[in-house]
């Protein structure tokens, strides 16, 4: 490595927050004299922020860190960061001796010295303590007119079959001031809609004794100029208050877009997840959030195939779908985690089975999600530009969330522009519109 810059590739896996990760990790090298490279063989250094949720992600972190390892430049270095690293730092290093660096989230105040020494170049040396990067403001160049804003790290809910907390650890929350900078920054930058994400978004401040909690948070930070839209993602059912509710419809700055992380619909199962309510109760709360707003738009993830689920739990699943009527749905096959307690329970349920199953589920869903589609076709929607296709511009509106909901076409408009669309047509979980002055 001979020239006086040195340039750096990441390759990001898993979930919106560690997204966010890589983008303030980037920034802190770009403070710190490194240039993101413009392709991996271009690279002095090779990064991969690794997913380590569950089996399916960890596979593929695997695979993404071989795939980096063979794609760069034999001098280049190779360091894998994330959540598999925190989480099984040791085996990822026996694992992949080529690996040159192995850091995981607490560690991430060393990765600018780590990098000096690796590359064995030093311009700037900037010690900084892990919750940094939680905290830092800055974002590289956005390149869509939207951006997630990490309001929190960590998790104290004891859901028994995830191992977030056993990687992100207790819940960390950051002062509304903070965040409010991120936003202010962000809209400076051409965004125009944020999405607020924590493991536990609704129970955003009450380890820092933010008053108020996420709702004072929402008033707090929705006059910034240039943002539009705020948008909420990942909201865990019992935390969702009435007054949670009133302050995203009563809001004209927040979308009225509820992510529900309901998971199932039998009381028996989802007491052995340590989740909250049952089928009824999930209605009950969708009642309540359309009585506050008719058009606010729903979406919930399930996990199929948890220790215990019969057919007959996996019917009332079907039927409560039918019931609820919700706009957007994810279903995950259970995984069985290392160090959770769900890992322990009796009778597994073949993951073929779980695949059979999950398939059937996703089907109704499609037919409901695809009916909800249909019936804002006549309707007018304020839509954001996310980009073009073929030249085509595409968008989203207040009912779809960026990345995971469907999209909308429509014939002009730039990215960054909000315009009205009229819809004229649906196709499953796509729209169709004309711009209208
Ligand atoms: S609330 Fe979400 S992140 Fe927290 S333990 Fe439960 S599933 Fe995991």
């Amino acid at each position: 490595m001979t020239s006086d810059t040195r340039r750096v590739w990441l390759t990001t896996l898993g979930c919106a927050k560690n997204q966010v990760d890589s983008d303030k990790l980037s920034a802190v090298l770009d403070e710190s004299g490194y240039v993101a490279a413009a392709s991996i063989d271009e690279a002095d250094v090779v990064m991969v922020n690794t997913c380590a949720f569950i089996e399916a992600a960890r596979e593929e972190s695997v695979d993404t860190i071989i795939d980096m390892e063979t794609a760069k430049r034999p001098d280049a270095k190779l360091v894998v960061l994330g959540c598999m690293a925190q989480r099984f730092g040791m085996q990822v290093t026996e694992a992949f001796p080529q690996a040159d660096a192995v850091l995981g989230l607490d560690r991430y105040g060393e990765l600018v010295g780590t990098l000096d020494q690796l590359t064995g170049w030093q311009p700037v040396r900037l010690n900084r303590s892990p919750m940094d990067i939680l905290y830092t403001v800055r974002r590289p160049t956005l390149t869509t007119p939207y951006a997630y804003v990490k309001v929190a790290e960590g998790c104290d809910k004891p859901c028994t079959f995830c191992a977030i907390p056993l990687i992100r650890g207790k819940q960390r929350s950051r002062p509304p001031v903070n965040i409010r900078d991120e936003i202010v920054e962000l809209a400076d930058a051409g965004a125009r809609e944020v999405v607020l994400v924590a493991q536990d978004l609704a129970a955003y401040g009450r380890d820092i004794g933010a008053p108020g909690g996420i709702e004072h948070l929402l008033e707090f930070v929705s006059d910034v100029d240039g943002i539009e839209w705020i948008r909420l993602l990942y909201l865990y059912p019992r935390e969702i208050r009435p007054a949670l509710i009133a302050g995203m419809t009563g809001n004209p700055r927040v979308v009225p877009y509820f992510d529900l992380s309901l998971q199932h619909a039998n009381r028996q199962l989802l007491r052995a997840m340590k989740r909250p309510g049952d089928g009824e109760r999930h209605l009950d709360l969708i009642g309540s959030i359309r009585e506050a707003d008719p058009a606010a738009a729903t979406r919930s993830s399930f996990i199929v195939g948890f220790p215990g689920e019969t057919d007959e739990h996996v019917e009332e699943l079907a039927d409560f779908l039918q019931h609820a009527q919700l706009d957007w749905a994810g279903f995950f096959p259970y995984s069985s985690e290392e160090g959770t307690p769900a890992a322990l329970l009796p009778d597994p349920v073949p993951a073929e089975e779980a695949a059979e199953r999950l398939r059937y589920l996703m089907s109704i869903q499609e037919e409901i999600t695809a009916e909800r589609n249909a019936q804002t076709v006549g309707r007018t929607l304020r839509v954001l530009v996310d980009g073009l296709e073929d030249g085509r511009p595409y968008g989203r509106s207040y009912r779809e969330a960026p990345e995971i909901d469907g999209v909308i076409e429509f014939d002009t408009g730039k990215p960054g522009d909000m315009v009205d669309v009229y819809i004229d047509a649906s196709y499953g979980s796509e729209l169709a519109g004309t711009v209208v002055d």
